[in-house]
């Protein structure tokens, strides 16, 4: 039965041909990076109890109100496809006993997220993370390390125009007295902020500072600042990893209005743009969470991270697609007949065990469609395998040889070798 195309749905897409490259040298360049500095892999489900991501991200921020995918199992229990990391990988520290390793623990993943957010270039529904997480210490080393391994994979994959953003949020302690301070400031302002900022005041009144709305950012530029107002514990951390960064010249800007739109941040916060993504000029960014671990019921342990888009590093990178590794023998068939397909496919099969890359016509081609797709591939060696006798081209010289099939191999390993 025909019927009407099926399309993706909305904000998502397929990953094809040179981009799937393109991204397997993503994740190689992330894996040796992250891998070279003690971080090791983790893979958490793609689906999650709601209840994590609304105690772990917060229910004020715009994650939690509004982009996430939510559903209900045929149990009646409230499941979410995962819209970020952290707070899965902080659920398996606990859930894992991971307080118990050798700290900090170092984690990183690579995987797809999922937000309902307005779909547009660089903005989807389901979109990739690079992230790494180092959990159990305070060391203002941790965060210029992982800060230095970001900017490290941006610089690798080629992103230009990237610019580093950084502050500090300070301790929850230091931060409650200023949001006292920042709530009297917007009362008195009120009728000039947007709807949404007003009706955040009691519960989040830092994420003024990231709205859009004209009348907010100017209240916001005369509005007091977070950093001005750190206790000297935070200020000092803040300090020595500013220091640390420019010990390995990793440029940066201090920027008190940066707030990131989850709830969990504590101390630093950073975020990497780049100019050429326009609107969406996000490229990675994260932060510590000192107290997070401790929400997800665990021992209290300080915890630092980040995750990058993976399109928008697509986007914004020219790092040049890693070329594909080359054919080295075609095995052709001389005519279609069952035995000659026969002693291919085990000549094919022979050449791959021995680890050299080969191919063969699956096609149905002619002899010479099978020479030209040959040609095309570029490969040094081809087989024609007839009923009676094999022989073997090398197109660098033009030595062609009658051989037994199965002497192919060793002489394609031969050749090799006198390279
Ligand atoms: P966040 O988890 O919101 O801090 O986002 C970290 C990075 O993930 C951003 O800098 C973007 O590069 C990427 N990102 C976040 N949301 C999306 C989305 N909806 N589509 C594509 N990339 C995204």
């Amino acid at each position: 039965m025909s019927g009407s195309k099926i399309k993706a749905p909305r904000g998502t897409f397929d990953v094809l041909g040179e981009q799937a490259s393109a991204r397997a040298m993503l994740e190689a360049r992330a894996r040796s990076i992250l891998e070279g500095a003690g971080y090791e892999r983790i893979e958490t489900p793609v689906f999650e109890a709601t209840e994590l991501f609304a105690r772990g991200v917060g229910e004020s921020t715009d994650i939690v109100r509004k982009e996430m995918f939510t559903f209900q199992d045929a149990g009646g229990r409230s499941l979410t496809l995962r819209p970020e990391g952290t707070a899965p990988v902080c659920r398996a520290y606990v859930e894992h006993g991971m307080h118990k390793l050798r700290r900090p623990v170092k984690l990183w993943y690579l995987s797809s997220f999922f937000r309902h957010e307005r779909a547009q270039a660089g903005r989807y529904r389901q979109f990739w993370q690079v992230g790494a997480e180092a959990l159990g210490s305070e060391d203002p080393a941790v965060d210029a390390e992982s800060i230095v391994l970001l900017s490290r994979l941006l610089a690798e994959m080629r992103v230009s125009d990237v610019r580093l953003r950084l502050s500090s949020l300070g301790s929850p302690e230091s931060r409650s007295e200023y949001r006292e301070r920042l709530q009297t400031y917007l009362r008195a302002h009120e009728d000039s902020l947007a709807e949404e900022v007003r009706a955040r005041i009691d519960l989040n009144p830092l994420r003024a500072f990231d709205s859009e709305h004209p009348g907010t950012q100017r209240v916001m530029q005369g509005a007091p600042r977070l950093l001005e107002h750190l206790n000297s514990e935070d200020a000092e951390h803040f300090a020595q990893v500013r220091s640390l960064l420019d010990v390995v010249n990793i440029p940066y800007e201090v920027d008190s209005t940066l707030v990131r739109g989850l709830d969990y941040y504590t101390r630093t916060v950073f975020e990497f743009t780049s100019d050429a993504l326009g609107a969406q000029s996000g490229v990675g960014g994260g932060g510590r969470y000192d107290r997070l671990v401790e929400q997800m019921g665990g021992p209290p342990t300080p915890g630092m991270g980040w995750a990058a888009g993976i399109e928008r590093i697509m986007l914004a990178g020219d790092a040049p697609p890693a070329a594909p590794a080359p054919v080295e023998l075609f095995v052709a068939l001389e005519d279609p007949h069952a035995d000659v397909r026969a002693v291919a496919f085990a000549l094919l099969n022979e050449a791959r065990s021995a680890g050299i890359s080969a191919r063969m016509d699956l096609g149905g081609r002619s002899l010479k469609g099978q020479l030209g797709h040959a040609a095309a591939l570029g490969v040094r060696f081809v087989a024609i395998v007839g009923r009676n006798q094999t022989t073997l081209k090398d197109t660098q010289g033009g030595r062609q040889e009658p051989m037994a099939s199965d002497a192919v191999v060793h002489a394609v390993l031969r050749a090799h070798r006198a390279v």
